[in-house]
């Protein structure tokens, strides 16, 4: 028995059969309503639970497939460079140690991105806020990214001079640094435009390329934890978890990341960060507040 369904005349005369038969009636279709709910309650259940079991397995195989790769070429190289049955001269060495050296560093940013990711998930990332003009930021992560990306080319158009807002400038930094890692990945040798100006007492940031652009129906996927564009070309590495965790940062600062892109024409990603102090302060006092 699930629960009861009590009928109830105050001072009346007793219940007649029919009227007892009815509520019998009634009671059997609430109860079978009832059930329904449960069992339509219970699949929903069950296939989330699927749904998280699958998600597991792709987290597993794209992380192994991920951490294996670089540690492989580590293991490669190391070796090849160990064997006491063959020398090799000063370049052929340079090389390898150049390659097991970018292939370190490779697992290193993947494993922070990794302990990035459950933190933001989790919402214990630490942040710390501070004013920051938007207009110099843009400048040092563009060029902070240029010379680490040799071949990109930048060009900013700071239409609002002086424009302050509260950030933490090493996570806010992180998001910029993906989006034109991002757009020299999937862009490469595209002119790549970022813009600021102010639009309603907010800032807002765009980082244009002009590449492949993405497909309409994965657009609204890529800011998802471990979603990438399906794509033949296997040389570009990712693990789909940049976006993800832009858009966290970006809302831990009160903002908002979105991305609009044409097939054939190129990607632009829009930042939206609140620029007067009280919002910025707000911010603040609800992050000390968790
Ligand atoms: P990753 O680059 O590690 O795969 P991201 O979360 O940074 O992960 O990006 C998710 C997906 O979005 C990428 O796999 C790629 O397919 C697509 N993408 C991101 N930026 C661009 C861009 N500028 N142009 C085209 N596709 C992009």
């Amino acid at each position: 028995i699930a629960g009861a369904l009590v009928f109830i005349r105050f001072g009346g005369p007793p219940f007649e059969p029919d009227q007892i038969r009815l509520a019998e009636f009634i009671t059997g279709h609430v109860a079978t309503l009832y059930w329904h709910d449960r069992l339509v309650a219970k699949i929903a259940n069950l296939e989330a639970e699927r749904r998280l079991d699958r998600l597991q397995e792709d987290f597993i195989a794209t992380i192994s497939h991920e951490l294996l790769t670089p540690l492989g070429f580590i293991k490669g190289y190391a070796t090849t460079l160990l064997r006491e049955d063959t020398s090799w001269d000063d370049d052929t060495r340079r090389e390898f140690l150049s390659i097991i050296d970018e292939e370190a560093d490779r697992l290193h940013e993947l494993i922070e991105n990794l302990m990035d990711s459950s933190r933001l998930q989790a919402g214990t990332l630490k942040m710390s806020f501070q004013p920051i003009r938007l207009d110099a930021f843009l400048k040092d992560v563009t060029m902070r990214a240029t010379s680490r990306l040799e071949k990109m080319k930048v060009e900013l158009d700071l239409q609002e001079a002086a424009f302050q807002i509260v950030a933490d400038p090493t996570r806010l930094a992180q998001v910029f640094d993906n989006l034109l890692t991002n757009a020299n990945k999937y862009a490469p040798d595209t002119p790549i435009n970022i813009c600021l100006k102010k639009e309603n007492e907010m800032a807002l940031i765009s980082v244009q390329d002009h590449g492949q652009g993405i497909a309409p129906e994965h657009l609204d996927n890529i800011f998802k934890r471990f979603y990438r564009v399906p794509t033949p070309n296997t040389n570009v590495r990712g693990t789909g978890l940049g976006l993800f965790i832009c858009r966290q940062i970006v809302r831990a600062h009160g903002g908002e990341i979105w991305v609009e892109s044409t097939l054939g024409k190129g990607t632009t990603f829009f930042i939206r960060l609140p620029a007067t102090q009280s919002n910025a302060e707000n911010i603040i006092s609800l992050r000390e507040s968790n």
